[in-house]
């Protein structure tokens, strides 16, 4: 499924529901945006440092 990075924002809801990282075990601080066409959004929550991995490295992985 092609996904585009679309944004990153504080994720703020931690007291109520807390969330792991999707990439690592870290409470997740992050709430990073994925266009997936259509105009449908999707939202994978990540640490602070995981999101920066992820909204660095997609688009630009013409390398591994
Ligand atoms: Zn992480």
């Amino acid at each position: 499924m092609d996904r585009i990075f679309s944004s990153v924002r504080e994720y703020d809801r931690q007291v109520s529901s807390p969330k792991s990282c999707r990439t690592c075990d870290e409470p997740a601080t992050k709430d990073v945006l994925f266009d997936v066409g259509n105009g449908v959004a999707v939202v994978e929550r990540y640490c602070a440092h995981c999101a920066t991995t992820v909204s660095d490295g997609i688009g630009t992985r013409s390398s591994a």
